[in-house]
């Protein structure tokens, strides 16, 4: 038996009541009640998700809320990331548009963290400070 289950509240209750018929909406909610205050009601959620458990209630939620809490959970997980349109440069610290920056794989966002003009400005200072040292 899993851990967890010895915390249940449900243990000594019985467990016919957590397995109303389904047009008993009375006895889903009295289950229900003892869920919200059991100990290990995340990890019976969390069991009854992962084991695809059809029947009866379980951390709080009968078979039908715990299909709409997973596809609710599905597309959070699926949404698109927020396209990047603009980012403050780290020299110039001015936020600019996002094709103002080189692309760079090595960065999470996928861009230079200084603007195209920033870095040309230092590349020319370096060619500067070259020839100096050159004289
Ligand atoms: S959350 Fe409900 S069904 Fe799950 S162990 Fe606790 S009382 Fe039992
Ligand atoms: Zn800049």
């Amino acid at each position: 038996m899993t851990e967890w289950r010895w915390r249940a509240a449900c243990r000594e209750i019985g467990f016919d009541m957590f397995f109303p018929d389904e047009s008993d909406i009375v006895g889903a909610e009295a289950a229900k009640q003892v869920c919200s205050g059991c100990r290990v009601r995340r990890q019976c959620l969390d069991w009854a998700l992962a084991t695809g458990e059809k029947h009866g209630v379980w951390g709080g939620k009968t078979a039908h809320e715990r299909g709409n809490y997973q596809r609710a959970l599905r597309r959070a997980a699926n949404k698109e990331p927020v396209e990047l349109t603009e980012k403050r440069c780290r020299l110039c610290a001015e936020l600019r548009p996002i094709k103002e920056f080189g692309r760079n794989n090595e960065n999470s966002d996928g861009y230079n963290s200084a603007c195209k003009p920033c870095l040309s400005h230092v590349a020319q200072m370096r060619r500067q400070a070259k020839k100096a040292a050159a004289l």
